[in-house]
């Protein structure tokens, strides 16, 4: 019987690696859902670690929501409603274009592992939401402008911080894959003319530091010669 049930068992985790690894990047949304749960476990551990009530108590009370409503080019925002519940919107679109970014664009590298490019890329986006949060750096129509690219800098330095904490994406080019998937959708999108700019801007200032393949890839041969042409 124990060997029975432990031939089960095998079976089932058997089945269940095949279950995963068919999800590849055709299921975007699912293993974005997975991704999640991976992460939030690995944050509130860190929170542990570091004793960070305030990061354990935003892990917590933050529910996250994949959205069918919202546009690829809205990635995801952070908002706290009237009873103080904190809430995380991904759109879903933005998903999808992140899978096509890195099947069409990334998979002619020979060392490429896209889902490894996936989640790294979806841990950016998640974690510079969840930066907004632990630093309460939220704004609305009322918020003068020129504070906007501040508390976006800042929720993005928290998103690295932690990335550093948690030894995630070491070779440090989710950010890049992020944004450039971004860039590459607004390219087929004309009324995303005016974002591209400052979205230029954006990769530029990562592509100054890169020093991974996978970055270096990206800033060579899409952004300076490629299919981009920022400069222009
Ligand atoms: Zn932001």
């Amino acid at each position: 019987m124990t060997t029975l049930n432990s031939l089960r068992k095998i079976g089932v985790l058997f089945f269940g690696m095949i279950m995963y690894q068919a999800y590849a990047l055709d299921e975007p949304l699912a293993i974005a859902e997975h991704h999640t749960i991976q992460l939030k476990t690995r944050l509130v551990e860190l929170a542990f670690e570091e004793e960070n009530a305030k990061l354990y108590s935003i892990l917590e009370t933050t529910r996250i929501h994949f959205s069918a409503d919202m546009d690829a080019s809205e990635v995801a925002f952070s908002s706290i409603d009237d009873n103080d519940n904190r809430h995380i919107s991904i759109s879903n679109a933005y998903l999808l274009n992140l899978s096509l970014f890195i099947q069409e664009r990334l998979t002619s590298m020979e060392f490429i592992d896209a889902d490894k490019i996936f989640m790294y890329a979806f841990y950016d986006v998640l974690l510079h939401e969840f930066g907004h949060h632990a630093l309460d750096a939220f704004y609305n129509d009322y918020t003068p402008p020129q504070y906007i690219p501040m508390y976006e800098e800042h929720a993005q330095d928290w998103a690295e911080q932690i990335k550093m904490s948690i030894d995630s994406d070491e070779e440090g080019y989710g950010r890049i894959v992020s944004l450039t998937a971004l860039l590459d959708y607004s390219m087929s999108h004309s009324e995303m003319a005016w974002q591209r700019a400052a979205l230029g801007n954006k990769i530029d200032t990562e592509c100054a530091m890169v020093s991974h393949n996978i970055a270096s890839h990206i800033c060579t041969e899409l952004i300076q010669e490629g299919i981009y042409q920022l400069q222009n």
